[in-house]
């Protein structure tokens, strides 16, 4: 299978000055890659930039075959990327259904979005603002599924939710990726949770990857990542 999702010796960062170097991936359809790092690595840099909401310093992202054009943000949607940003971004004082309806409009689209997250069903006429966490995180991936992306770019899920929660919605998104060949890359502070959905990791270090990786493998080497997050260097210097 071909990737849909491709970024090549791509630079980040802010005022044209890199935080993210060299940063290479790519992302089958149905495929879950799970991004992380500690603090300040460079994850969301690197997650806003796939996006195309930041124009890369150097390199390309390419999706579907297409390279992605950074003139204008909204063009990352229209190629088929959905970013579910980590403050989750809803109309706090509109409905769900209205929030739904930013993603597409119909009923069709509330029906797909109550398909993956039933929980949603019975709260389609409150405000989105009054919903509890783990509701307002499925709310934004319902948002961003209907609009029915080829990538999605999911920023710290599981920020301010129970365990419990995060692992019933990991879940939910191992369906939407299985079930409607979508590729994910997820940003995830809780690695353990991350590498029970994902196919893959890349561990980012100062903005530099210092390991890639499929899931079984860390899963049953959990030293590999413990050596990557310290960092490169810190790996050789002992
Ligand atoms: P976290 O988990 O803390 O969000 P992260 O891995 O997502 O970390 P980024 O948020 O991408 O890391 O930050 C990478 C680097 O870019 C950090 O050094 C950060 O200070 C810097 N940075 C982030 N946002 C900006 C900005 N708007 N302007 C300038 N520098 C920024």
């Amino acid at each position: 299978m071909s990737p849909i999702l491709v970024c090549r010796g791509l630079d980040a960062g802010y005022h044209r000055r890199p935080v993210v170097r060299g940063f290479e991936l790519e992302v089958e359809p149905g495929e879950i890659v799970a991004l992380l790092g500690a603090n300040g690595a460079g994850k969301t840099t690197s997650l806003l930039t796939m996006a195309g909401l930041m124009p890369p310093i150097r390199g390309q992202i390419v999706v579907g075959g297409k390279v992605l054009n950074h003139s204008r943000p909204y063009l990352g949607a229209r190629a088929g990327i959905a970013l579910v940003p980590d403050d989750k971004c809803l109309f706090t004082t509109l409905s769900v259904a209205d929030n739904v309806s930013f993603g597409r409009r119909g009923k069709a689209a509330l029906a797909d979005a109550t398909a993956y997250f039933p929980a949603l069903e019975k709260r389609l006429k409150v405000d989105a603002g009054v919903l509890s966490g783990g509701e307002q995180q499925m709310l934004a991936l319902a948002r961003a599924l209907v609009a029915n992306p080829k990538v999605m770019l999911i920023d710290e899920l599981s920020m301010g939710l129970a365990p419990v929660i995060v692992q019933d919605i990991l879940a939910v998104v191992r369906r939407i990726a299985r079930e409607r060949d979508t590729a994910v890359v997820l940003v995830e502070q809780h690695v353990r949770m991350a590498l029970g959905v994902a196919d893959r990791a890349v561990v980012l270090a100062h903005g530099d990857v210092v390991l890639e990786e499929s899931a079984t493998a860390l899963r049953a080497n959990p030293e590999l990542l413990r050596e990557a997050y310290l960092g490169r260097n810190a790996v050789h210097s002992h």
